[in-house]
């Protein structure tokens, strides 16, 4: 399907909720969670923002285990879910919503119902910024959460590969169809720096991310190292910016959430 002229950026405001923040990539398995999760806390705690996370990526929810959250939300009176806290940041996902190792194997239809209830059924109270982990890709999924919410702006993750790149173009490219400014690009897994000798390596290619964003005329927001705390943060739900705020991948995750 082609993105013309019927689909349209949101004009859906969230009450109370100052901006919208979508922070998406083309491919899945690029980190594009990771960075959502850390953005938001570090927008928490570095920058003092009241800060919500919504988990859009409805088939593989990521921020349940990432943010150490399990249990299921509260509904309020009219019956809207009540986000859950944790390292500062209001947080809703399906995965709160459904039993732990349970397949997700919904057909089209209740996806989109999910989202509509996700992206519409919750209480966010007061937010400076919410930041919602979109779903992979650019299908149905991502168009659903675009009308439903008035996005201010999109992220774009990508590692410096030639694959996960031209994903995270058409997935640019999508939000611009639909109206949405791009923030800019973040580059995830730009480089190992070897604990011994402490040369990088660039596994997944050098500054592929950066050049891209500068031949789309996109800004560059910022680079994240590949990194073992990282995935240790993830797996753990610790995110790092909270485990070790001075490292130095916390500050990359601050500069990220500044320049946001
Ligand atoms: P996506 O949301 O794009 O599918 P995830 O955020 O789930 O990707 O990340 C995929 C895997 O890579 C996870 O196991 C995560 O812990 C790991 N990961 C992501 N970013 C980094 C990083 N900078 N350093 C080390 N591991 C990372």
């Amino acid at each position: 399907r082609s993105y013309s002229g019927t689909f349209k950026r949101s004009q859906l405001r969230l009450e109370g909720v100052k901006d919208v923040i979508a922070v998406a990539s083309g491919k899945g398995g690029v980190g594009k969670s990771t960075t959502a999760v850390n953005l938001a806390v570090a927008l928490a705690i570095k920058c003092q923002l009241k800060v919500g996370l919504l988990d859009a990526d409805v088939y593989g929810p990521s921020v349940p285990m990432m943010m150490k959250i399990d249990r299921k939300p509260d509904i309020t009176e009219d019956k809207k879910m009540i986000p859950i806290e944790n390292y500062e940041v209001k947080c809703m996902s399906m995965g709160f919503l459904v039993e732990k190792d349970a397949p997700i194997v919904w057909r089209g239809p209740m996806v989109m119902s999910a989202l509509v209830k996700m992206t519409r059924g919750v209480d966010w109270g007061n937010l400076d910024i919410l930041v919602v982990d979109m779903p992979p890709g650019t299908g149905d999924a991502q168009l659903t959460v675009t009308q439903n919410l008035q996005l201010s702006g999109a992220l774009i993750v990508s590692t410096p590969q030639d694959i996960a790149l031209l994903d995270a173009r058409r997935g640019a490219n999508m939000f611009s169809k639909v109206g949405v400014p791009i923030l800019g690009f973040v580059e995830n897994m730009s480089f190992f720096k070897c604990p011994h000798c402490g040369e990088p390596s660039f596994i997944f290619g050098k500054e592929g991310a950066r050049n891209a964003a500068a031949s789309m005329g996109h800004n560059f927001i910022g680079e994240i190292p590949l990194e073992v705390d990282v995935r240790k943060g993830s797996d753990e739900g610790i995110p790092l910016v909270i485990s070790a705020p001075d490292s130095v991948i916390s500050k990359a995750y601050g500069d990220t959430a500044q320049n946001v």
